[in-house]
């Protein structure tokens, strides 16, 4: 039985291990390796190079943590994936879940310390009214529009599996800055645009993520320019102002996201192992495999079934679309 260090800190909400362990060492005065080292002394089954992610029974003694504390906070955080285990709607699958990728924490709920974590959470601590994104610590108490998008983000997009590094985030924040109405901020300056425009960036992925826009957006019967039309129509509905300047991220959406139904619609048929590809599998797994996110959120049922989709590239094995998801 491991005992726990003299002194102790509790973990912050979704912390990860390795952070957990470094925090510990830091109010111990141990250095990291030597704390290590002890674990390896103790079991050997530990590596040489460092991975607290292996050592998390270890971890809750030394802490003096309730047992399984970071197996039960892990569960609270995993996010919701299709998978044929959920039968293609979103739900916690603990074969396929994954967890969200890991950001910084907020300074002030671990006492003025740097923390990661991964959590179903946005960059806002809700308890501080602090912005901690990417090491941040920005007070917005006096920013009523950013903390209703952090409850927002928590509601629908984690529900939706979406998290700060997924892809529908990275495009609403994209399509937010072309119809920004303040003038351009420099793409150096990326920390500082996702700030400024979080409340439109929010509020714009939940509108693209809704399966009935996904569905008419992504409808192989419609042309390029109606679905440009309606692209166009939706974003200016949302943010309530046209477009700043043409700047061709409408056009690459609308025909990135087009050809990822065409490959999707290839793959419907084609043999895998003893059954054939469906609807669901194919256009799940081509907004994987054509990197087109907004797949992800078609109820596949509802797609207008085509007559001669030409046999296309099979789908990938389970196993290679798992990989696909945690990539
Ligand atoms: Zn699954
Ligand atoms: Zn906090």
């Amino acid at each position: 039985m491991i005992r726990a260090l003299p002194v102790t800190v509790r973990p912050v909400d979704g912390e990860t291990s390795e952070s957990y362990f470094q925090r510990l060492a830091s109010v111990n005065s141990v250095p990291a390796e030597s704390l290590w080292g002890y674990l390896r002394q103790l079991h050997a089954g530990l590596p040489v190079k460092r991975n607290a992610e292996l050592a998390t029974t270890e971890l809750e003694h030394l802490g003096g943590l309730p047992s399984a504390w970071f197996s039960l906070n892990r569960q609270h955080h995993l996010l919701p994936i299709r998978c044929p285990h959920t039968r293609w709607q979103f739900a916690i699958c603990p074969t396929c879940s994954c967890l969200p990728a890991e950001t910084s924490g907020c300074v002030r709920c671990a006492h003025g310390k740097a923390t990661r974590v991964t959590t179903r959470t946005g960059p806002i601590c809700l308890h501080h009214k602090r912005w901690h994104h990417e090491s941040s610590d920005i007070d917005i108490a006096e920013m009523p529009s950013h903390l209703a998008a952090e409850k927002a983000f928590r509601g629908t997009l984690t529900n939706r599996g979406i998290s700060l590094a997924t892809g529908e985030l990275t495009l609403a924040n994209q399509l937010a800055h072309a119809w920004s109405s303040t003038e351009p901020i420099s793409t150096e300056e990326d920390g500082t645009r996702f700030f400024l425009l979080f409340p439109a960036t929010v509020k714009l992925a939940i509108a693209l993520t809704d399966p009935e826009f996904v569905e008419l957006l992504l409808n192989p019967h419609w042309s390029p320019s109606e679905h440009a039309t309606l692209l166009s129509m939706t974003i200016t509905a949302v943010l309530g102002h046209p477009e700043r300047s043409d700047s061709g991220v409408l056009w690459k959406t609308v025909n990135h996201h087009a050809s990822a139904v065409t490959v999707a619609y290839g793959m419907v048929g084609t043999r895998r192992r003893s059954r054939n590809c469906t609807m669901e599998r194919a256009f799940f797994t081509a907004a994987y495999t054509h990197r087109a996110c907004l797949l992800r959120h078609l109820d596949a049922r509802h797609m207008p079934k085509i007559s001669n989709p030409g046999q296309g590239r099979r789908a990938p094995s389970a196993q290679r679309l798992a990989m696909l998801q945690r990539a």
